[in-house]
């Protein structure tokens, strides 16, 4: 089958590879549809390492139909077509014991330990069956959204963690993929404002078509102006940070209210260090905390969002590839010229 083989960092192209074989437990499923995610490029520029095997096939925003079943397998059937909830914990470290299986300290994932979806084959194995990782979607979701319910369930944690609520003033800095699903989901959780800052024009006009209420661009407006007119002087009450940028981070405290939470979403860039003037929290009881992966019930919660259609993530999907053209989607990546970009191995382009 073709895959896209990663052999090292920086290292990768579409080869031939043998079609995966399957055991009594397990199933392969044709892809339809798989994501190219950010940490798929940080792992593609050798900018993340960590956990990545080489060579392996990455790729875990995974969407297809199911084309083989093992013999021990109920309950799932040639043709189905499935999302993959690519993160397995182990249901016994202190994380998972603790009700944070999404930070799951001996987590195995699907695009790591296990080969991924940048290929026309991917093997789900008797372990991601055990844990029940599979959803069903119905012919009127497309496969481009069933992948993206994986990346969907990652913000609906950082929803939780930042606790958007009824009524709240909400800032969403960035308006990547990232930050156009956190801003349509703070809608949903009933925010009464949703403020997006991001510098592109063609996202910011993304933003605002997805039902943003307000746009910035910071380096033209003044977003503290606009944050504190927005809220009478007294800041948003949640901000979420869609984007990794240090430097952002002690500007963007400085525009939460009094008791607000500011939610860094985003993996950050380089070391990750940024200065931060302390008082900000302290005076304001500001909490500050992060967001990693997803627990299989937001992955759940996603997926029913995307089959009943409350999410609009067809608009958040510029570019379609096919394996053959992987360097093509890794260049239009690389530019952030497009929003998501999505791989898919039947498509003529
Ligand atoms: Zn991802
Ligand atoms: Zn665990």
């Amino acid at each position: 089958m073709k895959a896209v083989v990663l052999s090292a960092p920086n290292d990768f192209k579409t080869e031939y590879i043998e079609k995966p074989v399957i055991g009594d437990d397990e199933i392969l499923l044709k892809v339809k549809s798989t994501a190219i995610c950010g940490t798929d490029m940080r792992i593609l520029t050798g900018k993340k390492t960590r956990g990545v095997r080489y060579p392996s096939v990455i790729g875990h925003e995974i969407c297809g139909e199911i084309c083989e079943v093992g013999k021990n397998i109920e309950n799932w059937k040639i043709g189905d077509r499935v999302a993959v909830a690519n993160v397995i914990p182990c249901h016994s470290c202190h994380s998972c014991l603790t009700g944070r299986e999404n930070a799951c300290m001996n987590r195995k994932a699907i695009g790591y330990e296990f080969n991924g979806g940048f290929a026309e084959y991917v093997l789900i194995p008797s372990i991601v069956m055990e844990s029940n990782n599979l959803v069903k979607i119905p012919d009127d979701v497309t496969f481009e959204e069933g992948a993206l319910i994986e990346p969907l369930s990652c913000c609906i944690r950082g929803q939780k963690n930042a606790g958007t609520k009824f009524g709240d003033i909400v800032l969403i800095v960035g308006a990547g993929p990232i930050g156009l699903m956190h801003m349509q989901l703070a809608k949903l959780a009933g925010a009464q404002t949703v403020i997006v800052s991001e510098p592109l024009a063609s996202r910011r006009e993304k933003a605002q078509k997805l039902g943003a209420d307000i746009v910035v661009d910071p380096t033209k407006e003044d977003l503290k102006q606009i944050v504190m007119n927005e809220t009478g002087g007294i800041g948003a009450d949640v901000i979420i940070m869609a984007i990794g940028v240090p430097q952002l981070v002690n500007d963007t405290l400085k525009l939460c209210c009094k008791g607000g939470t500011v939610n860094l979403f985003a993996g950050f860039a380089g070391t990750g260090e940024s200065m931060i003037e302390v008082n900000t929290i302290h005076y304001n009881e500001i909490k500050v905390n992060g967001s990693t992966a997803y627990q299989r019930q937001d992955y759940l919660q996603a997926a029913k969002m995307v089959i009943q259609h409350k999410i609009n993530l067809k608009e958040i999907v510029t570019h379609k590839f096919n394996l053959d053209d992987f360097d093509k989607a890794y260049e239009v990546c690389k530019s952030g010229e497009g929003l998501k970009v999505v791989i898919e191995p039947e498509y003529q382009g």
